[in-house]
């Protein structure tokens, strides 16, 4: 006769053996103490490159939201001045919200 897993699942309304031959140290292939861990260590890999994923969505969307907040703190602080030069010159009044914004947007390089 062959000899089952040892290790007990929990099926329905009661614990049980999990019901597939024994192979290797008495375990079956999936309940193997090696073949749990593998698949431990792998479900963790999943889990961490889905959390790494959803980290890099998370800061694109920030990202993009604290450039969207600052074009629009910028936009009216625009000048133009169509006698400078050859054609349209846009400039910032050099005022500190258009230099804080400035400094602000040249800080998201690094980012
Ligand atoms: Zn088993």
């Amino acid at each position: 006769m062959n000899k089952l897993c040892k290790e007990i699942v929990f099926r329905g309304f009661w614990f049980t053996s999990c019901g597939r031959p024994a192979k290797r140290d008495g375990f079956c292939g999936i309940h193997h103490p090696d073949a749990v861990a593998k698949m431990r260590a792998k479900s963790e890999e999943r889990y961490a490159r889905k959390n790494a994923e959803l980290d890099a969505k998370r800061n694109a969307a920030i990202r993009a939201s604290k450039l969207a907040e600052l074009a629009e703190r910028l936009i009216p602080l625009i000048k133009f001045d169509t006698t400078f030069g050859s054609g349209c010159l846009a400039y910032f009044g050099g005022d500190k919200e258009s230099q804080d914004i400035l400094r602000e947007l040249y800080e998201m390089r690094k980012q």
